[in-house]
C-alpha cells in the first residue's frame, strides 16, 4: 500500500534531540527523513557538551597535576613544570567533536534514515521546504504524516554587550579556545558560566564573575551553591560581583586594549564600577533558534522565540489548540534545555505517534550536572521548593545527607569533599529531589532520577544493594538515614 506521504516522519534538525527521534523512529518501522540544515550534530556536539565536556576534562587532569599537596599524601610527587600547550588542547575537543558527528550521522544513515543537507521550511504542518542555506527559496519540497522540530539554541546575548568573537565572545567561539587571557569576566554563574570558569582556572587565567542575580549560581539548591562556593570558587583566583548587570560592554584588542565593562546595580540600574578586563565571556543564556522556519504562518505564535507546547511536545496554536501532526522538541521549545531532555522528549513524541499514547515523559524526573571539579548535579525540586511543596501540600518534609567525607572510595581517591542531599515526603517515601556535589556527581544523581521515574519509594530504596567501596555508597547513606536506617 503505498502512502499518501513521502516519509511517516520529518525532523527538522539534527542535533541531539532530531537524532534521539530519528533513531527511535527507525527501530518503529517508521520511515524518516532529517533534515540537518548543514549542521550535523547541531550545538551539542560541535558547539556544546561534547567539546566542553572534553576541555573540562583537561583542565580536570591538569588541575589534579597541580594538586601538589593532595598527590603528596597520596605519596606522589611531580617533578618539573606541568605544562599545557593550548592548541593540542583545543585539537583534542574539536576531533572529539568531528569522531562524535561522524558517528552520529553514520548511525543514522546505517539505520535508514534519509539525511538531507538542508534546512527545513514549514509551508503547512505536513508539508516542508528544504532550502539551501542563504537560500529563500527551495525547489524541494517534502511530505510527512508527522513533522518534528527540533531546530535548537543559539546564545543569547543581552542588548548593550558587543561581540566581537576574539575578545568579547559566547560559548560558540570560547570552545575555540583562541587564547587564554591573564584575566576574564564571566558574565553570568549558571552551568556553562562556571564550567568556563573550571577550564580557565586551571589554565591559568583570573575570573571575574558578573551576576544578576543576588548569589552565584541561583538557580542551584542554596546548601549545594554554599558549598560550591567553598570548594570551586574561594580557592581559586575567581572573584565575584553579585546584584549587578553588565550595562555595556566593548571589545578590546588581544593584549594590547582592555575589554570595557559598564556595570549596573541589577536593580536600580545606578552605575557601580567598569571593570576593564582581558577578555568576557558572556554567557547569559540561550535563545531558540526557530527564525526562518515559517512557523508563525501556521498560526503559532511564538514565546520569546520558543515553540509553544503541551505536554506532548504537540504544538499549540495561537488559540492553544494542538496542531495535529506537528510536533517540537528540545531547547527549541524551552521546557528542559538541555541534550537528554531533548532525545528523551524526541523519543516520547514518536511512541505517541507510533501508537503507544500512553507512554509519557516525566520531565521532573530529568536530572541536570555541572561538570566542574567538583561536579554538581540535580533532579527534582530544591530543597527550598520541596519545603513550599510540603507547606502548601501539608506533608511533612524529609531530607538526609550522605557524606563524601564518610565514604571509602572518595578518601582512596584523596575526593573525600561533598554531600549528597535528598528529599523526600515522609508520610509516602516519595522522592521529591536530590542535589549532590562532589567527585563524579553527575553520575551519581541517577541512583535517585531511575527510582523517582520508576516511583520506588526512599523505604524500598534504602534496602537495594551497593557495591563496595563505590561512591554509590554515599547515595545508599543518604537512603538509609532517610529510612531510619544506620549506615555503616
Ligand atoms: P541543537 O543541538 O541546537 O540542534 C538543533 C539543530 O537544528 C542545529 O544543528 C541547527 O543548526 C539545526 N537547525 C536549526 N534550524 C533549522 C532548520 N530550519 N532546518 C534544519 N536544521 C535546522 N546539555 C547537556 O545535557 N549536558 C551538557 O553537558 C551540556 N553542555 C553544554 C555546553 C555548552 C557550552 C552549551 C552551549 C550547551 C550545553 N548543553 C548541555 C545544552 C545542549 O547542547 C542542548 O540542550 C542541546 O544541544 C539541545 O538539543 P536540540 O536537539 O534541541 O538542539
Amino acid at each position: 500500500l503505498r502512502s499518501a506521504y513521502d516519509y511517516d516522519l520529518i525532523i527538522i534538525g539534527a542535533g541531539v534531540g532530531g537524532h534521539g527521534a530519528a533513531l527511535h523512529a527507525r527501530s518503529k518501522g517508521l520511515k524518516t527523513a532529517v533534515l540537518t540544515g548543514g549542521d550535523a550534530g547541531g550545538t551539542c556536539v560541535n558547539r556544546g557538551c561534547v567539546p566542553s565536556k572534553a576541555l573540562l576534562a583537561a583542565a580536570g587532569k591538569l588541575r589534579e597535576l597541580k594538586s601538589v599537596e593532595r598527590l603528596q599524601a597520596m605519596g606522589i610527587a611531580v617533578q618539573g613544570q606541568v605544562a599545557y600547550d593550548r592548541q593540542a588542547v583545543s585539537n583534542h575537543a574539536n576531533s572529539l567533536a568531528s569522531r562524535v558527528r561522524g558517528n552520529l550521522v553514520q548511525s543514522l544513515r546505517g539505520l535508514g534514515v534519509d539525511v538531507l543537507d538542508a534546512r527545513g521550511v514549514l509551508l503547512e504542518p505536513q508539508k516542508v521546504e528544504l532550502r539551501k542555506p542563504g537560500e529563500q527559496t527551495g525547489d524541494r519540497r517534502i511530505t510527512a504524516r508527522d513533522v518534528i522540530i527540533a531546530t535548537g539554541s543559539v546564545p543569547a546575548v543581552p542588548p548593550g554587550i558587543q561581540i566581537d568573537g576574539k575578545t568579547v565572545f559566547t560559548s560558540d567561539d570560547a570552545l575555540k579556545l583562541e587564547w587564554i587571557p591573564d584575566w576574564i569576566a564571566i558574565i553570568g554563574s549558571g552551568y556553562i558560566g562556571l564550567e568556563f570558569s573550571d577550564v580557565y582556572t586551571a589554565l591559568g587565567s583570573e575570573v571575574t564573575f558578573i551576576e544578576a542575580a543576588p548569589k552565584l549560581m541561583p538557580s542551584f539548591d542554596v546548601e549545594i551553591s554554599r558549598l560550591a562556593e567553598r570548594l570551586l570558587i574561594s580557592p581559586r583566583p575567581i572573584d565575584a560581583y553579585t546584584g549587578v548587570f553588565a550595562a555595556k560592554v566593548v571589545p578590546g584588542m588581544p593584549g594590547k586594549t582592555p575589554v570595557r565593562i559598564e556595570l549596573v546595580d541589577a536593580e536600580t540600574r545606578a552605575p557601580v564600577e567598569v571593570l576593564e578586563t582581558d577578555a568576557a565571556l558572556v554567557a547569559t543564556g540561550r535563545r531558540p533558534f526557530t527564525e526562518g522556519l515559517g512557523i508563525e504562518k501556521l498560526g503559532v505564535q511564538l514565546d520569546r522565540g520558543f515553540v509553544p507546547v503541551d505536554d506532548r511536545m504537540q504544538v499549540l496554536d495561537q488559540k492553544g489548540t494542538p496542531i495535529e501532526h506537528l510536533f517540537c522538541i528540545g531547547d527549541a521549545n524551552g521546557k528542559l534545555m538541555l541534550a537528554h531532555a531533548a532525545s528523551a522528549q524526541g523519543i516520547s513524541v514518536v511512541e505517541n505517534i507510533a501508537g503507544n499514547q500512553s507512554y509519557f515523559l516525566r520531565m521532573e524526573c530529568i536530572p541536570a550536572a555541572c561538570f566542574t571539579h567538583p561536579e554538581i548535579s540535580m533532579v527534582g525540586l530544591t530543597e527550598q521548593q520541596a519545603r513550599d511543596k510540603a507547606e502548601r501540600e501539608q506533608f511533612e518534609l524529609g531530607r538526609a545527607v550522605g557524606h563524601f567525607r564518610a565514604n571509602s572510595k572518595a578518601l582512596a581517591e584523596n575526593h573525600a569533599e561533598g554531600i549528597a542531599k535528598v528529599l523526600f515526603r515522609k508520610d509516602t517515601g516519595e522522592l521529591l529531589g536530590m542535589h549532590i556535589i562532589g567527585m563524579h556527581a553527575a553520575d551519581l544523581i541517577h541512583e535517585a532520577a531511575n527510582a523517582m521515574n520508576a516511583g520506588v519509594p526512599i523505604h524500598k530504596l534504602a534496602f537495594s544493594v551497593h557495591t563496595h567501596p563505590t561512591l554509590s555508597e554515599i547515595c545508599d547513606e543518604a537512603f538509609k538515614a532517610a529510612a531510619g536506617m544506620a549506615a555503616h
